[in-house]
């Protein structure tokens, strides 16, 4: 299997790399992302054998099954050890890993956020944790990750890269501006290759601070500053495992067919799920919520792409989807668009660039994006947010958090007869306390291995918005 950048000239001049050239790569060269050069194909007969691998031998041997069609530069022995692993039942808390929840008859919830940080992306990055240590060791190298973070991602990298060998994490966040909860769970991690500072100023500045050392080629190399986003393909792939693992749970044949609904911020969850249908999981919908930030409802419902500027983007009470451009978006107009990557890079390299915007409504291949693809989407306000967290758990008795709940509206919307929907449980209710008393006038429940955590001592460094004082630290701290 190799891989090409959206960006990349068709035909044979372009670069093909394979797995881990990619693994610890952010964007490509060309500013574009990486995908496989096609996408394996699963057919009945393999499919009724994961069904059967996912039932008898649990989701470490199906993440394998997955993985390995995508991975050929790791000897099957160690990818398998990988997994098994990564995907245990005392990190994730079940023998699922990713179990169903019923609301009701034809909607379901697939649970997976009981990872250590709570929320969805520790299914991708606790594996991205292991994988990241087995290369750089057989690479005899180091990888310093630094990152800025509001909340998910940072907790989600640091208890995946805790303890490792190899690597360090330096993540910058808001002072003050977490919730208590998420200041607890990054905070009270005593390992000494975990660095949390704070920062005097807001999300923006730890990212302008994150940029300019980025910027900094030589500082870049000299002390091998990488990163966790969500534009890495290896968290994405590992995604497209647990769309197959809640096909097997909510059927009992292949000739069934599910739809899934989205809590969607970067793209990077639901084009997973457009991976997973591409090898030819029985996917019906693929239903894209939105929150206030609604920039993928606007594209799926007009053809019309606009990011937005910082002005305008809004601060919501399902803030991990608050964003003003989707940074996975350009892997699913590349197959929209037949894989045309010279177009790719006018629509997102050129147009993005200069007005900000581009216009797919007149061009046959939006039509697809729904017909072909699955694709169709929603939005969901706070209002609407706080009228479902109560209407959940009144009818169904079950607490759901601020982003499951803006998917649960949407796939409302969705529901067809005799199809059944599985939304993604992307967080659980503790972590966004405040709207959850808004909604139910009670605290949320509180997983028993978080009892108290408030009162853990702390390890934070404090600092002002100032690039070099973060260089200073990093350089100080490599020695
Ligand atoms: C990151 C996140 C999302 C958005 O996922 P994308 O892959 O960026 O679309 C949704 N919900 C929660 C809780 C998250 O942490």
């Amino acid at each position: 299997m190799k891989y090409i950048s959206t960006r990349a000239a068709s035909g044979a001049s372009a670069e093909r790399k394979s797995f881990c050239e990619i693994l610890l790569e952010g964007l490509a060269p060309d500013g574009g992302l990486y995908l496989p050069e096609s996408y394996p194909r699963v057919d009945d007969a393999m499919l009724a054998k994961w069904r059967d691998v996912y039932n008898k031998q649990g989701y470490a041997a199906l993440a394998f099954e997955v993985l390995s069609l995508y991975i050929d530069d790791i000897p099957a022995v160690d990818l398998k050890a990988i997994c098994a692993k990564t995907y245990t039942e005392a990190v994730f808390g079940t023998r699922e890993i990713v179990p169903l929840k019923k609301l009701q008859d034809g909607l379901l919830l697939e649970a997976l956020s009981n990872g250590p940080t709570l929320a969805f992306k520790d299914m991708a990055m606790q594996l991205l944790g292991n994988l990241f240590e087995y290369e750089l060791a057989r690479r005899g190298e180091e990888l310093n990750i630094l990152g800025a973070t509001s909340g998910d991602t940072g907790s989600a990298a640091e208890y995946a890269m805790r303890g490792k060998k190899g690597v360090r994490v330096f993540m910058t966040s808001p002072y003050g501006r977490m919730s208590p909860f998420q200041q607890a769970q990054m905070f009270s991690l005593m390992d000494e290759n975990i660095h949390n500072i704070a920062v005097d100023g807001v999300f923006d500045d730890c990212q302008d601070m994150v940029k300019a050392v980025s910027n900094d080629l030589d500082f870049k190399r000299k002390y091998k500053i990488g990163t966790v986003n969500s534009i890495n393909w290896a968290r994405l792939m590992a995604q497209v495992v647990y769309y197959f693992a809640g096909y097997f749970q909510a059927t009992q044949a292949n000739t069934e067919k599910v739809s899934f609904t989205v809590p969607s911020g970067n793209f990077g969850n639901v084009c997973a799920g457009h991976v997973a249908r591409m090898m030819g999981l029985p996917i019906d919908r693929l239903v894209v919520a939105t929150n206030e930030n609604d920039v993928l409802d606007e594209f799926f419902r007009t053809g019309v792409y606009r990011v937005r500027g910082s002005a305008d983007t809004h601060e919501t009470s399902s803030p991990s989807m608050d964003i003003s451009k989707a940074s996975n978006f350009e892997r699913f107009v590349f197959d929209l668009l037949g894989r045309d990557g010279a177009r790719v890079k006018a629509l997102f390299g050129d147009a993005l660039g200069k007005e900000g915007r581009f216009d797919l409504s007149a061009d046959p291949a939006f039509m697809q994006a729904a017909t072909r693809y699955g694709f169709v989407s929603g939005k969901s306000t706070h209002t609407d947010r706080l009228g479902t967290i109560k209407n959940t758990f009144e009818k169904f008795g079950v607490m759901i958090d601020t982003h499951t709940a803006d998917a649960v509206k949407v796939a409302r919307e969705y529901l067809k007869p005799g199809m059944t929907m599985i939304v993604l449980e992307t967080a659980l209710p503790i972590k966004f306390a405040a709207t959850i008393v808004e909604a139910l006038g009670r605290e949320p429940d509180r997983p028993a291995k978080f009892l108290g955590i408030e009162d853990l001592p702390k390890r934070v460094t404090r600092m002002a918005a100032d690039a070099d004082a973060i260089k200073a630290y990093i350089a100080q701290h490599c020695a």
